[in-house]
């Protein structure tokens, strides 16, 4: 498969990898919007939110659960940090396998 996520996943491209388990994988975001920016991603190739399946949705919530965690390690929890999920093109979704955006370090402006 064309995905450049997958690929990460299955180490045929490199990445810095910061967490994984049989789950998810989260690495550290190639043109960083922030000090910390890290993407949370499921092993398992979903292209979105919006094809989103019920018997897929407690990953989502493992995934908030890890960003948590590594909000925590990586030493910005206590300040704060941004969650984004973009969804298909006007959410300005570039890549097509789901992943969360964890992002801190600084104070981070928003449409919300
Ligand atoms: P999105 O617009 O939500 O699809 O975000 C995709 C993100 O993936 C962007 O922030 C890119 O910088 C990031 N990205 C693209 N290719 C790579 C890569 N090979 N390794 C790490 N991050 C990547
Ligand atoms: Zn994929």
């Amino acid at each position: 498969m064309n995905c450049i996520f997958c690929q990460i996943i299955q180490k045929e491209i490199p990445s810095e990898i910061v967490f994984e388990d049989e789950k998810l994988v989260a690495f550290k975001d190639i043109n960083p919007k922030a000090p910390i920016h890290l993407l949370i991603v499921p092993k398992k190739h979903i292209e979105s939110v919006a094809v989103l399946n019920e018997e897929d949705k407690s990953l989502i919530s493992e995934m908030i659960w890890r960003a948590k965690i590594l909000a925590e390690e990586q030493g910005i929890a206590k300040r704060g940090y941004k969650l984004i999920i973009n969804c298909g093109e006007d959410g300005g979704q570039l890549i097509k396998h789901i992943h969360l955006h964890l992002l801190g370090g600084k104070k981070l402006e928003g449409l919300v």
